[in-house]
């Protein structure tokens, strides 16, 4: 692997007019430490994760030392907040500091560096430019959680921490965590230019986004097209991929929408426990809108928002629709094959949409823990019903569970499933282990006591969620009864 001074930089964005963005330094942090660090995401860029403890890594991933090459600077964007115009937005925190080769990754390219609280930029607003030890610590854990778990997102590689103070609704202290994109170009990067009326800068950033992220939709008849419908598509199959795993993103403005299709901006999340399709799991949305079951709407109305920065650039009203409108279908191709899948079912049929409606429904009255029902269904033998005990004891309402297992076990003969074979296919697609918002706080509140191993230990669990680890299973518990009063806001 390689040591960190021998990290190549390029500077894809930088090579952008000045008008995208606004070049400036990180600000240092006085005396930083390593909190943790991803060897996965090292070795994507090829760097050498035996440095993670090195001054001149954790220097350099806090904005105290320059990488060679780098051009630091801060993006501007706007975006939609809460489905309102909240006009400029833009890098409050952030700082690129170029891209690098992805040498280690099966998909070959570039991936940005990008650290999250290195100070104050000119998009910083009423903010300080500082992130927080906590939400630095659920940034990383969960952005490595939901690669692990094969879904679309930014990778996190380390989070460094200082003793400086910051004030939120109690004074905490300062923390970096470093982030990895192939781009971090959002939706609300074209709704900037889009609502300035300045379509040469809409067109070139769309230019940008084509030869760096989707090369190969320049063969297409009409590329600014053949880009929306590919970003629609994908930001549509990210929704399923959230649904069915539980999670739950808490702040879907469109300011924290990837052009990539990824999960990106990790706040207020959380993984669905006691399932309730109406859960929020961000205190500060006091009316829902980003609730579990809006998510693949509220999707949709973010691929509209997008649609329209795109108008000027695809230049009809009616191509324009036409390329927004695969969105539904393709999510909902996207969540029955992750249901199919969940379900262990290898076929579809006639009538799994209602056993999967009816599924969720007695999971909800009887507020049964997500990720512990799949799990445990996956157990479930065809023939012995006797042995449903595990899964049987998630549900208040016992007799609304037999008879869906009945449905559920006819549906598994019809298709002559093998309760061996089942068994092994759910467990590689029904985690065992998600970061639940308890086991966060356990390691955060570690972590403030500067005891870091708990957040290495999670992340270490979480790398591999699948696996039985059988030596870790109190982390795939249900949760504390002090976890309910766990309350997850916007503050960070
Ligand atoms: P978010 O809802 O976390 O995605 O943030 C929305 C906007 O607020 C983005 O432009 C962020 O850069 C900015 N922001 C959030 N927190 C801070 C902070 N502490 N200092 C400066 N800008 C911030
Ligand atoms: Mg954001
Ligand atoms: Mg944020």
């Amino acid at each position: 692997g390689l040591l960190i001074d021998e990290l190549r930089l390029d500077n894809g964005f930088a090579a952008m007019p000045a008008a995208y963005y606004t070049r400036l330094q990180p600000t240092p942090l006085s005396k930083p430490y390593l909190v943790c660090g991803s060897a996965e995401a090292a070795r994507l860029i090829g760097l050498d994760p035996a440095q993670f403890a090195e001054p001149a890594f954790i220097d350099a991933f806090t904005g105290n030392s320059l990488l060679p090459q780098s051009q630091p600077l801060a993006a501007v964007y706007s975006g939609h907040q809460f489905g309102v115009w909240a006009g400029q937005l833009g890098d409050g925190r952030a700082i690129l500091l170029g891209d690098a080769e992805a040498t280690g990754s099966a998909a070959p390219g570039r991936l940005e560096l990008q650290l999250k609280g290195a100070g104050m930029t000119p998009y910083s607003r009423m903010g300080d430019g500082r992130a927080v030890l906590r939400s630095s610590i659920r940034e990383f854990l969960c952005s490595e959680a939901m690669a692990a778990l094969g879904i679309p997102t930014s990778r996190a590689l380390c989070v460094t921490g200082s003793d400086a103070r910051v004030l939120r609704e109690t004074p905490e202290t300062a923390a970096v965590a470093t982030r990895m994109a192939p781009s971090f170009v959002r939706f609300g990067s074209f709704e900037h230019w889009f609502y300035h009326n300045r379509h040469d800068e809409l067109k070139a950033l769309a230019d940008h986004v084509l030869d760096r992220c989707y090369p190969e939709l320049r063969e297409a008849a009409q590329p600014y097209k053949a880009l929306l419908i590919e970003v629609t598509h994908r930001t549509a199959e990210l929704m399923a991929h959230w649904q069915a795993v539980g999670f739950m993103h808490g702040v879907m403005n469109t300011d924290n929408m990837s052009i990539l299709g990824i999960t990106l901006d990790y706040g207020p999340f959380g993984f669905m426990e006691a399932f309730n399709p109406g859960h929020i799991c961000n205190h500060t949305d006091q009316g829902g809108r980003y609730a579990y079951a809006m998510q693949p709407r509220i999707g949709q109305w973010n691929c509209f928002a997008l649609g329209q920065a795109m108008l000027p650039l695809i230049g009809d009203v009616e191509e324009t629709k036409a390329a927004l409108s695969g969105y539904q279908a393709a999510h909902d191709a996207k969540f029955d094959a992750l249901m199919h899948e969940k379900l262990g079912l290898q076929s579809m049929a006639d009538g799994d949409v209602a056993l999967i409606d009816r599924m969720f429904a007695i999971m909800a009255e009887s507020h049964v823990d997500f990720t512990l029902f799949f799990r445990r269904l996956g157990d479930l033998r065809i023939d012995e019903p006797a042995r449903d005990e595990p899964l049987r004891d998630l549900f208040i309402d016992r007799a609304a569970f037999d008879d869906w297992a009945v449905q559920y076990r006819a549906r598994l003969r019809q298709e002559s499933s093998n309760d061996v074979q089942r068994r092994l296919a759910m467990h590689a697609k029904n985690p065992k282990y998600v970061l639940r918002n308890y086991l966060a706080q356990v390691a955060i509140e570690r972590a403030q006591k500067k005891d870091f191993s708990e957040v290495q230990k999670l992340a270490g669990i979480l790398s591999r969620p699948f696996d039985e680890q059988p030596e870790h299973d109190a982390y795939a518990a249900l949760p504390p009864d002090w976890a309910s009063e766990l309350e997850v806001s916007c503050s960070s």
